[in-house]
């Protein structure tokens, strides 16, 4: 007997994603501009009209949010001088938890750039060649465990190398307390090496789609290894599918959705792309592991940014959004910014370390 099928009529949720990730870029320009005010206060030795810090910009502090997160955690106390970075760090966490690496296809504003590099890269790549360009599984699986060797090298440096206290040394240090507007410098500032490694990505990304989240990105690993334990997946249903291969042809990853029943893949980030391309209803939709239950892709959407900003407002309204660094600390630390350089790389570095270790166990 012939299956009837019956048509997806189900409205695509891309044009909304789209508009969330314009919403993130515009929300981090915002802060890029009103810490670019900051710095230039700091710059005038607060001679010139001052802006308040925005504590946004501690989303670019992950390490720092990473050891705050460990330190909260063993001492149940939140570390003052980056308090924004922590809650932004577990928001983004629980995200992708909840909707499994939803944060980088939905909010990061680096997903976005690689994303639109990538959709471009495929343009020129599918008039030039009739197909996309795909990184062969034998390169491919070795470059992406590149990303989960880096996030190792922190996890391990962070959760047992240092002790509490050599922790607590690093969040006190004028290091961590100046990391912000260190790294505002480091691309106001940018050197000629910097500007060709990021070119060389950009480069990179259009003829590889992803090529930092996929390969490089530390945050895309860790949440990547959450995407597996999380509880929402992308469930096909065999028996209406008419392996019309779309689905597959439209996810970002590379996933194989039109050969599995379950996506289950640390690269999938729930971008609903493949879920939107299927053309029969009730067949290619994200589920709850527990109740089996569909989830629209409204909820997916109200979730992502409804958790996100849950979070924050907890953050904000606990009184652990501004940082405790006051306006005249600022001013004295910054005479000082430039020698913190030197910790990296000259003597400094060893009286840092045998400072530190007199906090390791
Ligand atoms: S499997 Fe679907 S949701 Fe996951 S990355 Fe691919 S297209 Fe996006
Ligand atoms: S898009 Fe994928 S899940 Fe939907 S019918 Fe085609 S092969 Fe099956």
């Amino acid at each position: 007997m012939k299956q009837v099928i019956k048509k997806n009529l189900e409205k695509p949720i891309q044009k909304y994603r789209l508009y969330i990730q314009l919403l993130f870029v515009a929300i981090v320009l915002w802060i890029g501009i009103e810490f670019y005010l900051f710095a230039n206060y700091l710059e005038t030795g607060g001679a010139s009209k001052f802006y308040e810090r925005p504590p946004g910009v501690e989303a670019f502090l992950p390490i720092s949010s990473l050891m705050n997160l460990y330190y909260f955690i063993s001492t149940g106390n939140i570390h003052q001088a980056h308090p924004a970075g922590l809650f932004i760090f577990v928001a983004i966490i629980l995200v992708s938890f909840v909707f499994g690496k939803s944060f980088c296809s939905w909010i990061c504003p680096i997903g976005f750039i690689s994303e639109a590099l990538g959709d471009f890269g495929e343009k020129i790549q599918k008039k030039l060649f009739k197909r996309r360009l795909q990184v062969p599984r034998w390169i491919d699986y070795p470059l992406r465990s590149l990303k989960y060797l880096i996030l190792g090298f922190f996890v391990y440096s962070i959760f047992f190398m240092m002790t509490i206290s050599a922790i607590k040394y690093f969040l006190d240090s004028p290091y961590n307390i100046m990391s912000d507007v260190k790294m505002y410098y480091f691309f106001a500032n940018i050197t000629q090496f910097s500007l060709i490694v990021i070119t060389v990505l950009f480069l990179l990304s259009i003829l590889i789609r992803n090529f930092w989240c996929r390969y490089l990105c530390p945050y895309g690993a860790l949440l990547g290894f959450l995407t597996l334990l999380s509880p929402s997946k992308i469930k096909r249903n065999k028996e209406s599918c008419i392996d019309c291969n779309l689905c597959a042809q439209a996810c970002p990853s590379f996933i194989k959705v039109d050969k599995v029943e379950t996506v289950f893949s640390d690269e999938c980030s729930t971008c609903l792309s493949c879920v939107d391309a299927c053309p029969v209803e009730n067949t290619l939709e994200i589920k709850s592991i527990y109740s089996k239950k569909k989830i629209s892709k409204k909820t997916v959407a109200i979730g992502i940014v409804g958790i996100y900003f849950l979070i924050i407002i907890v953050g904000m309204i606990s009184g652990n959004w501004q940082n405790n660094i006051s306006q005249k600390e600022y001013l004295m630390r910054y005479k000082n910014i430039n020698s913190l350089d030197h910790i990296k790389s000259s003597d400094d570095v060893k009286k840092f370390n045998k400072e530190a270790e007199k906090y390791y166990k």
